[in-house]
């Protein structure tokens, strides 16, 4: 960390990989730069200093008022709060944040930050809970925050390069009966929970790993308009041979490949976006089950951890993450959702 204790920058930039080729991406000696423990022992002051900036990006640190933007105030010592000057309205150094009305210390939270951006694949809320030395649900909540903040970071990037497009299905296959002869064809579709099923779809650059997005649908064909609408008119689009994809034709340069005869011919593949499922399906092993309602949060999730390989150094991949404090909307509230998508 430099002497500010911050580089924090508001919007999310370029990446760029420090490894050399086929070296792993943490060999590298950039990401020694920062570990989580160094937010456990850091100094007090500069601890304040740090969170000052991630709070108040606009001025560097400085408090400003969230509801008028003024930046006259009267520090009110006793309650930790400001008064503006201008508006009466009081806050504090949380307000307006992700981590507003927060009952954990602001070291416990970036420290929870900095553990749950470090797992290479995934982290479990009970692995997290024990990491952080909180209950099973303020785990489970802090992790869902921090994957917004994952979005948040995520949500901004342009595709500019050629495109591989594919879905994969999760869910909805039926646990198997004891008895074999009672057993039903599961590749049925009258054997399947169609009501359960998801498909992701993913649009992938095919050089880069910078460029990932996705959703889940219902069905792959659902996912084409918005394919079209987020791939621009003077990039290619490879997909596999499905019907449904044809209709990209009209719009882009298509390719296709049939994976019945091979998965690369000359130049055309959506390899790029089968290894994104394949780390995928080993993080969702991690998770064990994932609620449908919190599904979308977990692809975020991936597609974060999936670019962020690409960071210059370990503080690069914190900050990504830490630096959107201010931009999001915090859609938890406490552990009990009432039934509503949260994703
Ligand atoms: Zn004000």
């Amino acid at each position: 960390m430099n002497n500010d204790g911050c580089t924090a920058k508001t919007k999310s930039r370029p990446l760029r990989n420090p490894t050399r080729k086929g070296q792993h991406y943490r060999m590298a000696s950039a990401y020694r730069n920062f570990r989580p423990v160094d937010i456990a022992t850091m100094p007090k002051r500069k601890l304040h200093k740090l969170w000052m900036k991630l709070a108040f990006p606009l001025t560097g640190g400085e408090p400003y008022c969230p509801r008028c933007g003024s930046v006259r105030y009267t520090h009110i010592k006793t309650r930790k709060q400001y008064r503006c000057r201008d508006c009466e309205h009081r806050y504090s150094n949380t307000s307006g944040t992700m981590f507003a009305c927060r009952k954990l210390p602001i070291r416990d939270i970036l420290f929870g930050i900095a553990e749950f951006q470090d797992e290479e694949d995934a982290c479990t809320a009970h692995s997290f809970a024990r990491k952080m030395g909180v209950s099973y649900k303020t785990a489970w909540v802090m992790a869902h925050k921090v994957r917004q903040l994952m979005f948040a970071a995520r949500s901004n990037i342009l595709i500019t390069e050629d495109v591989a497009v594919d879905g994969a299905y999760f869910g909805g296959v039926l646990r198997n009966i004891n008895v074999k002869k009672n057993r039903n064809d599961h590749r049925l579709k009258k054997f399947r929970h169609q009501n359960k099923k998801k498909v992701v779809v993913i649009v992938k650059g095919r050089i880069t790993n910078s460029t990932i997005l996705a959703r889940e649908f219902v069905s792959e064909a659902e996912a084409v308009d918005w394919v079209r609408g987020c791939v621009p008119k003077d990039k290619k689009i490879f997909t596999d041979e499905a019907n449904h994809w044809n209709s990209l034709g009209a719009s882009h340069e298509h390719h296709t490949i049939n994976h019945k005869q091979a998965y690369k011919i000359g130049d055309n593949d959506t390899n790029a976006a089968e290894s994104f499922f394949s780390t995928f399906r080993v993080a969702s092993k991690v998770y064990r089950s994932v609620s449908r309602g919190y599904f979308t949060a977990y692809i975020n999730e991936q597609v974060w951890r999936r670019t962020a390989k690409l960071a210059r150094s370990n503080l690069d991949r914190f900050l990504d993450v830490v630096s959107h404090i201010r931009d999001v909307v915090n859609k938890f509230r406490g552990y009990w959702q009432f039934g509503e998508m949260t994703a």
